[in-house]
């Protein structure tokens, strides 16, 4: 079922922004240190935090800090302070305020049944909704994260075993969840119905794996196994794997997103790699887009395989016009408007020889705020181009997303303010251009899209949201702040 667009002024500034990363390992010696290299594989899903929980003989061992993996895991000491051979591992993106230590995931709890650890990739939507009602029986919450609610609806449950809780709490949420748990000696992966964000298990000799992406897998040598299905729950103990799909099924929705921008591309996900598609969006691009020039430029990293397929399909020579300094961070890791210039600023430089006197193709994957294409035009003229025409590779980003990418409030988007025309003369342009929603689906192998089952969430490009804003619509009728924000 979709669900119309929020209003501009509704969508949630104060939302939990979060894009993530999930690791798990079952049947493993190193546990800790093959959770530490896989969460380092999934790097670029969350920079802010990132944690490790393990478990051996009744016990549970946890380390949990601020900052990327090498600042928390790089010292072996604490890689040996987290013993086991089960264990599992979250990294964190999150731009609300300051980053809060209780946030920090894996999140962890001692139940009746033991100790249960949780981490996340993806948001609940109705999240809020549902705290309220437990906070008003009596739940107290330890941190602001919607993950926290699972723990809650699991904990209260009256179903017998852990699995039928867990599911009687999913089967309650609504939204996006890839999650890897651990309760005891078990290890637990599930999927959302529509498998909004990904999640593959995978096989290191006779241990099992459970990743958001299979650049995880690799880093450590294990095989790809399969994807987990959506709605799918899986078991892992020293019995091997059981497979459970206890939820009703819903149309498949796989963040296309992941696809355009945010998974790696040397991940492969469902069948499809990340690298290719973004080279097909290239080529797509340039069918629909195309323009003379003498070269073919890619905002990088993020625009460089779109920008191989423009190339490949026009035949317009690639050059690397712009050159990017990999020692800061992505550009939205900085959460002031200020410091994002700046960021932009301290990560791109022009190749001025090579961009001089030229008519150039600037491609990116994505327009958000704006300001990332402003600044680097400005450098590409600043070098001398004749002539600068923007391509993205993906369609206008109009609208928020609710499911786990950090996209900011409609009022924030560039593409949801401005018609191409003003984007063009904002940004300083001499023409600007968006791949088709059309060309999207045909890129990623259809004939374009069909509104009645389109296979994908799009939501941030058509307002097509396919699990219902519950928290959204409740904060509407209600009028009130949310309690995230006040905690927060
Ligand atoms: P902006 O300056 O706000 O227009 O940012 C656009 C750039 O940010 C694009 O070049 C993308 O590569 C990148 N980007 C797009 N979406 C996200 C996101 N959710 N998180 C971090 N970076 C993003």
């Amino acid at each position: 079922m979709a669900y119309a667009s929020p209003p501009a002024n509704e969508s949630g500034a104060d939302k939990p922004r979060e894009e993530c990363g999930v690791f798990g390992i079952h049947g493993h010696a190193d546990a800790a240190a093959l959770i530490a290299l896989g969460l380092h594989a999934l790097q670029h899903r969350g920079q802010e935090a990132a944690g490790i929980v393990t478990f051996e003989d009744g016990r549970f061992f946890s380390h949990r800090g601020p900052g990327n993996i090498a600042d928390n895991f790089g010292d072996e000491s604490v890689i040996r302070g987290l013993q086991g051979n089960i264990g599992i591992g979250h990294n964190r993106y999150s731009t609300t305020g300051e980053t809060l230590a209780r946030n920090i995931q894996p999140l962890f709890a001692d139940l009746a049944s033991g100790g249960f650890a949780i981490a996340h990739n993806g948001n609940l939507t109705n999240a809020l909704t549902i705290r309220r009602k437990l906070v008003a029986d009596g739940c107290l919450f330890q941190s602001t994260t919607d993950t926290e609610v699972l723990i809650h609806l699991i904990a209260t449950s009256r179903a017998e075993s852990l699995v039928e809780r867990m599911v009687a709490a999913l089967g309650q949420v609504e939204g996006a969840y890839s999650l890897a748990a651990l309760h005891n000696d078990t290890l637990i992966g599930v999927r959302d119905p529509h498998g909004i964000r990904p999640l593959v298990l995978g096989r290191l000799e006779n241990s099992h794996v459970l990743a958001s992406e299979t650049c995880a897998l690799d880093i450590i040598g294990a095989s790809y196994v399969r994807d987990i299905a959506p709605g799918e729950m899986i078991l892992i103990d020293s019995d091997g794997v059981r497979t459970a799909h206890p939820f009703t099924p819903q149309p498949h929705r796989f963040c296309v997103f992941e696809y355009i921008y945010f998974a790696r591309p040397d991940s492969t996900i469902e069948g499809r790699n990340v690298y290719e598609s973004r080279k097909r969006i290239g080529i797509e691009l340039a069918r629909e887009t195309h323009i003379p020039a003498d070269i073919v430029v890619p905002v990088p990293d993020s625009g460089v395989p779109a920008a191989l397929g423009y190339a490949e399909q026009s035949g317009i020579p690639y050059e690397l016009g712009i050159i990017r300094n990999h020692y800061v961070g992505r550009t939205f890791i900085e959460p002031t408007e200020r410091i994002r210039h700046l960021g932009v600023k301290l990560k791109h430089n022009a190749n001025n020889e090579v961009i001089r006197d030229k008519r150039v193709v600037l491609v990116d994957d994505s327009i958000v705020r704006g300001t990332t294409s402003t600044k680097i035009v400005e450098m590409v003229r600043a070098a001398g181009a004749r002539s600068v025409h923007m391509r993205i590779a993906s369609p206008p980003t109009a609208n928020s997303c609710f499911y786990g990418v950090d996209t900011p409030d409609r009022s924030e988007l560039f593409a949801a303010q401005n018609t191409v025309e003003e984007m063009a003369r904002i940004i300083g342009v001499d023409s600007l251009a968006f791949l088709s929603i059309d060309g999207l689906y045909r890129a990623m192998g259809e004939t374009g899209r069909d509104p009645d089952s389109p296979g994908y969430c799009d939501a941030c490009f058509t307002g097509d949201y396919p699990v219902r804003l519950t928290d959204l619509s409740g904060r509407k009728a209600d009028g009130q702040l949310s309690f995230m924000t006040r905690l927060a």
